[in-house]
């Protein structure tokens, strides 16, 4: 059976626009696209550990499949698409991909999280396909610290791929900093200064127990409340701006009118207004970063189902969606890293770099 289409009003559109909504009234707007599980870093709060399991690439879906499964999605209301992965600049003819799907009627906005490590030989490309925004994940200035964090040695190759996106004239760039106590929480201001000198917005996410978070704990969450503090210390008044929309992060101004944000999604989860889902490289569909079931996709497109027939289920377990991960868990205690690597090694779907983030 195909759950209703309720009306709703919707910021955004009026009164006109139909949207599907959960057991919450929260609507399906935004799809996170995983194009590949693969990464050329391994950061410490994502993938610190050795000998993952990769998906086999015959499960990996074509461009043709994403395309088509997107164009569903669409139709049932999501006008916000990402690609993301692993690292999606690791998929080949990544910018063919971004051109199918800015074609994608009612997609609003077309964006990629990528580490930036290959940025620099794709933003061109990836502008031209019709790629709208960049945002990508700095989490440090320093050489040293870089290393340390993501056991590369690419900084450089990082800040050249941001200076790449600049010139191709992506506009609104984005940067996403995960703040790690003792790591990085002395660059707050630093990065914020670099960020204000390139015309980026820049958001500091607080550390989540998800995923491959094996290495988590709680004392080593900086809180927004911190990073308040942190940056009050040397930039003076801070700000906060009224939210307009459901984006995760809150957007703080400072006294000269560089504003930032801050997605704290430890201390002051956002599942209330959480629009989003996220579809795996090989077509297994999470309705939260924090749920442990997904639906495979890929089986019924691989199984011949028709369009409606796809629509009906996404729209089915959408209705039927009750998910509230982050704030859950915010209510516990005694909070521990949310799966133990054995979990983890027995299920990879359940690890941050296959799920996008
Ligand atoms: N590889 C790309 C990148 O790093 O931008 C895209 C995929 S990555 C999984 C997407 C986002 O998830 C990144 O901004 C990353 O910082 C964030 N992320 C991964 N693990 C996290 C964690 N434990 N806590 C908070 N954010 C995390
Ligand atoms: Fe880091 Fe992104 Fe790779 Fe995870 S997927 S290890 S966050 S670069
Ligand atoms: Fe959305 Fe789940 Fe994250 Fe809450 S925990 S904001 S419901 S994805």
């Amino acid at each position: 059976m195909t759950a209703p289409l309720r009306r709703r009003p919707d910021r955004r559109y009026g009164m006109r626009m139909p949207a599907l909504l959960d057991r919450h009234g929260r609507p399906l707007r935004n799809l996170r696209l995983s194009v590949t599980d693969r990464c050329n870093l391994r950061c410490q709060y994502c993938m610190p550990d050795d000998g993952y399991r990769w998906l086999p690439r015959g499960d990996v879906l074509s461009f043709e499949e994403i395309a088509r499964l997107a164009a569903v999605f669409a139709a049932l209301g999501v006008d916000e698409l990402r690609l993301t992965g692993g690292e999606p600049l690791l998929r080949q003819d990544l910018p063919v991909l971004a051109g199918m799907l800015a074609r994608v009627p009612g997609v609003r906005e077309l964006a990629m999280t990528t580490n930036g490590v290959l940025l620099r030989e794709s933003a061109g490309a990836l502008r031209q396909a019709g790629l709208h925004r960049v945002t990508v994940s700095l989490d440090t200035l320093d050489a040293d610290t870089f290393r340390r964090l993501s056991r590369r040695d690419d900084l450089a190759r990082v800040l050249d791929g941001i200076a790449a996106a600049r010139a191709a004239g992506f506009a609104g760039l984005k940067l996403d900093t995960v703040v790690i106590d003792g790591v990085n929480d002395h660059e707050l201001p630093a990065l914020l200064d670099y960020a204000r000198g390139i015309g980026a917005e820049l958001r500091f996410i607080e550390y989540m127990d998800v995923g491959g978070a094996t290495r988590w704990s709680m004392d080593r969450v900086v809180s927004r409340a911190r990073m308040l503090e942190l940056l009050q210390a040397r930039f003076g008044p801070i700000r906060a701006l009224r939210r307009t929309d459901s984006a995760p992060a809150e957007r703080f101004e400072l006294g000269d009118g560089t504003v930032f944000g801050i997605i704290a999604s430890v201390t002051q989860p956002f599942c209330a207004t959480c629009d989003r889902s996220r579809l795996t490289a090989d077509g297994m569909w999470f309705r939260c970063l924090y749920a442990e079931q997904g639906t495979d996709l890929r089986a019924l497109l691989r199984g011949g189902a028709g369009d409606a027939e796809l629509a009906g289920t996404i729209a089915e377990l959408w209705h039927a969606r009750d998910d509230r991960g982050a704030e859950r868990r915010a209510h516990d205690p005694h909070r521990r890293p949310l799966l133990p690597q054995s979990q983890l090694r027995a299920n990879p779907h359940l690890e941050m770099h296959k799920r996008g983030g």
